[in-house]
């Protein structure tokens, strides 16, 4: 049997299908994921990009932070959900995916049509003041020039993750109950070496865990399905196999 076939077989008999996905997934529209070839980390730039989005680094020096963030970051706002995301989200239209898990904080998913997102990184749709905690869409602070302020003068940050800084606990645990239940678990464009979030995978114990990515991960040994090969693609080849079965 193919792998495609044996994928969508796998995602048909599934009672409980989960999505654990990273930046990977959203390349094919444009947006550079983090440690590829031509990822974020292979440019140079005066800081590291670590250093830069770290908490530290934005309360220090919130105008070199929101100069990398617009140039690197939110210049990809625009664009638009990948084949990919469109198939996730008519799976979970279908009652078969229950929920995704995403690394993500580009909003792909939720504009591909997905409900059920868990966004253990944040997003950057939502921002607030960081002394009143007033909230702002990206909307409302894309047209200041560098760094946007609250009317309280707070510095307003977006609703991200920063390194340095915890995981938001009801998101983790929301995240780890789905990954308890799961039967199938569908993991995609993930370097899975970014903690405490690919530690929930360790979590699954159920039948099948495929994982879909360029390159090989730390978890290729524990998967019973891999492909090396592009997300959007393989999503439409396994989800042309499931209209077959
Ligand atoms: P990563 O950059 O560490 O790894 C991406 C992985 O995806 C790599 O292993 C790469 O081989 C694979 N990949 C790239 N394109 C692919 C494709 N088309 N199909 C299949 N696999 C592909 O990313 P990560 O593991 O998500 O961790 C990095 C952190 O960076 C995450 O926390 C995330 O929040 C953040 N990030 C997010 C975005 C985004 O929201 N789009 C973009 C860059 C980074």
């Amino acid at each position: 049997m193919n792998l495609y076939r044996s994928i969508a077989q796998a995602i048909k008999i599934g009672k409980y299908v989960v999505f654990f996905g990273g930046a990977g997934v959203s390349t094919e529209c444009g947006i550079p994921d983090f440690r590829s070839s031509n990822g974020i980390y292979s440019r140079k730039f005066h800081y590291d990009p670590e250093t830069i989005l770290s908490r530290s680094f934005f309360y220090q020096k919130p105008n070199i932070f929101y100069s990398f963030l617009r140039e690197n970051i939110l210049k990809y706002m625009d664009v638009k959900p990948n084949k990919g995301h469109i198939i996730l989200a008519e799976l979970e239209r279908a009652g078969k995916l229950k929920t995704i898990i995403t690394q993500n904080i580009d909003g792909l998913h939720q504009k591909a049509g997905s409900n059920k997102v868990l966004e253990l990184h944040g997003s950057l749709y939502r921002f607030y003041c960081t002394k009143c905690f007033k909230a702002y869409s990206y909307n409302d602070i894309k047209d200041f020039e560098n760094v946007p302020l609250c009317c309280c003068g707070g510095i307003i940050r977006p609703d991200i993750v920063l390194y340095e800084e915890p995981l938001d606990q009801d998101v983790l645990s929301k995240s780890k109950e789905h990954i308890m239940r799961a039967d199938v678990l569908l993991v995609a464009g993930s370097s899975l070496v970014v903690y405490p979030a690919a530690g929930l995978l360790k979590y699954f114990k159920g039948d099948k865990f495929i994982i879909i990515n360029k390159s090989s991960t730390p978890f290729d040994d524990q998967a019973d399905i891999i492909i090396h090969g592009p997300f959007a693609e393989t999503m439409e080849k396994i989800m042309n196999e499931l209209m077959a079965i």
